[in-house]
């Protein structure tokens, strides 16, 4: 068996009493989009916080790449090639497009710069037009890609995306899982937090799903869509 690009063992942190995130273990692969759902608190943010340094592991393990990252500080993880694009973009007002995804390319994934690194992620992002706009003058869809370009110019190896496709019409979301889609086709692993369900039926190669801190079910989006327990989870929201 190969090493897996992303590997989560028992994966656990506490918050006083509260498991946010108890004793997850799921891998992402290059090249694949595994998403990771569940009801609102099922610790999803917590998983990507914990996978990015942001906050330390109570208990488990990470590795990437076939090393341990559990324990690294957030600018090291990002040099190794995770990057992490948020639901809320937060660029540089003053700053056209492409010097915000300039930015985003100075950070990441350091076996990777080159020159066309900011064109190509203009690009993968659909911002290609949109580059020498003022980023203060975009649309919550326009920040949306943005905030990929931003992260897909550090090159990652492995992207997290906090729910890219909230409060987008769906035109809007059908480009942002078709650059998500691109960066898979390009070798790229995606681990995606969603909350629009036929969203991620359709772009998933596997679904792990959360409740409450744990995994209650895991596989390809036509076995857990009929995964009694999943339904319920949902339907008791
Ligand atoms: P999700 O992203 O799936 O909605 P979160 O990971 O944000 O869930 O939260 C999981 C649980 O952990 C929630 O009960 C939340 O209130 C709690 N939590 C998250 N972050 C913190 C924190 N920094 N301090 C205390 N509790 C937190
Ligand atoms: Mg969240």
């Amino acid at each position: 068996m190969t090493t897996p690009l992303l590997d989560v063992m028992g994966l656990s942190r506490r918050f006083g009493e509260l498991a946010a995130v108890d004793d997850v273990s799921f891998t992402a692969e290059a090249g694949r989009i595994v998403s990771l759902i569940g009801p609102n608190g099922a610790g999803k943010s917590t998983i990507f916080n914990l996978l990015t340094g942001y906050l330390p592991l109570s208990r488990g393990s990470v590795s990437f790449r076939g090393r341990r990252i559990d324990g690294m500080n957030t600018c090291r993880i990002a040099e190794l090639g995770i990057a992490r694009a948020f639901q809320i973009a937060r660029p540089f007002r003053g700053l056209s497009v492409r010097d915000n995804v300039k930015v985003g390319a100075l950070f990441g994934n350091r076996d990777n710069r080159g020159l066309g690194v900011v064109d190509e992620a203009l690009a993968l992002a659909g911002l290609t037009e949109l580059a020498d706009r003022p980023a203060a003058e975009l649309t919550i869809g326009q920040l949306r890609k943005l905030e990929l370009g931003r992260a897909f110019a550090a090159r990652p190896h492995l992207l997290l995306a906090d729910e890219p496709l909230a409060g987008l019409v769906p035109a809007e979301s059908e480009e942002i899982l078709a650059s998500l889609k691109a960066l898979a086709a390009r070798g790229a692993g995606v681990l995606l937090v969603e909350h629009d369900m036929p969203a991620v039926m359709k772009v998933s190669d596997r679904v792990v799903v959360l409740e409450a801190g744990r995994l209650i079910a895991a596989g390809r989006p036509e076995e857990v869509n009929r995964d009694p327990r999943v339904i319920e989870a949902y339907l008791g929201q």
